[in-house]
């Protein structure tokens, strides 16, 4: 499959290379022209370009709710 890799908040993805911390499954929490992935194990964020992040990520584990605005819900702000 060519082209951008559909995103949706509340993804599950995992990374080629474990974080830090020794985790390797991240969560989505922001859209847009920077990709946010929050670390499940740490729970630290991590904002990726999208085209560094489509190089990183492995594959998904979980799929989140597709949805058509963008928008970032309040608690998903640092
Ligand atoms: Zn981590």
């Amino acid at each position: 499959m060519s082209g951008p890799i559909a995103l949706y908040l509340d993804d599950i993805v995992q990374m080629r290379k474990p974080h830090a911390c020794g985790g390797d499954t991240w969560r989505v929490v922001r859209l847009g022209a920077d990709i946010g992935i929050r670390c499940r194990t740490c729970n630290r964020k991590v904002l990726l370009p999208r085209s560094e992040f489509e190089r990183r990520m492995k594959r998904f584990v979980q799929r989140g709710q597709p949805e058509s605005d963008p928008e970032i819900s309040p608690s998903e702000l640092p």
